[in-house]
């Protein structure tokens, strides 16, 4: 085994958590959740795959080479897994502490450091730098630009994720939701916590039975506005007063899921911090994958 592959099968001995490997019964419930799975068909591509591997390293039956790094690079990090396990094997968590360990000891290349650091520390902390992203999306759509390089062809020149992403973009509206409200003339207050941090307050339609604070979500806010804006008119319907801490930041778990565990924590810790001082009963989020990231904080 190479010094690299050494230091990181050490390093994945004493992070991983070893009640967790072996809480893994390999029933194989997760397989059909699995979206890499499902494209791949690959065992090693799969959740009960995976697992297989990191125990394997942590037994010191197989080294984490490239082969090893490609699959835990290849995992999306969605936590679809998660809830169709019968033993409750946190995934999430041992998916994350591999990924904290490979980017300690084996620094990515520049141009993917210089990639990584665009996005996770120079975009999705910043509110205001992801609306600026949307309006320029917005402007792509609506301007025109985009059904020309559809029907020229000119997406051809860039590199295939790079199409596939532009053939999934939603409609972007370039608002946020909170944005999307007052526009609409829709009803709310501002109210500051005893802390000083600013709350946007939606009421209730009809008797409050209680207080949700909404979670919007960095990617989802900028993509899908309209299904936060329409969340929240549901719950007021069912008799929720919305509160939404203003300050309230990405959720970190794009960063607990590239192995960036400080940043995620720094995130949530000032998410929990906000809502805890918003003093709500419930929270709700349409973002999927920062729900169990968030929770597994909370607990
Ligand atoms: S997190 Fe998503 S991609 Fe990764 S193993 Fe679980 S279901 Fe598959
Ligand atoms: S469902 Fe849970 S116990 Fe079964 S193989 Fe997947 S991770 Fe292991």
């Amino acid at each position: 085994m190479n010094a690299t592959n050494e230091k990181l099968a050490q390093s994945l001995k004493l992070t991983l958590d070893e009640d967790q490997l072996t809480n893994c019964m390999r029933c194989g419930f997760c397989q059909t959740a699995c979206p890499t799975f499902i494209e791949t068909g690959l065992e090693a591509a799969s959740p009960r795959g995976r697992i297989a591997l990191m125990k394997a390293v942590v037994d010191g039956i197989m080294e984490p080479d490239e082969s090893f790094r490609a699959q835990m690079d290849l995992c999306l990090g969605c936590r679809a897994c998660e809830p169709a396990c019968p033993s409750d094997v946190k995934y999430g968590q041992l998916i994350e502490q591999t990924r904290a360990a490979i980017a300690a000891e084996k620094p990515y290349s520049m141009p993917v450091r210089v990639v990584r650091k665009t996005f996770l520390q120079g975009l999705f902390p910043h509110k205001g730098r992801l609306k600026l992203l949307g309006k320029t999306l917005r402007l792509y759509q609506k301007s025109g630009i985009q059904k020309l390089a559809r029907t020229t062809g000119a997406m051809r020149l860039f590199p295939e994720h790079l199409q596939q992403l532009e053939k999934a973009l939603p409609e972007v509206s370039g608002d946020g939701m909170e944005d999307t409200w007052s526009k609409a003339g829709l009803p709310y207050r501002i109210e500051q916590t005893s802390c000083g941090s600013d709350l946007m307050m939606i009421p209730a339609v009809g008797p409050t039975i209680a207080r949700v604070g909404m979670f919007r979500g960095c990617i989802m806010d900028v993509m899908f506005a309209s299904t936060n804006v329409n969340t929240i008119r549901l719950l007021r319907q069912a008799g929720f007063e919305i509160v939404i801490p203003r300050d309230q930041v990405c959720c970190g778990a794009l960063h607990a899921h590239a192995g960036e565990l400080d940043e995620a924590k720094q995130l949530a810790a000032q998410n929990v911090t906000l809502f805890g001082e918003a003093n709500v009963d419930y929270i709700a989020s349409n973002a999927g994958g920062a729900v169990p990231f968030l929770k597994s904080m909370i607990i």
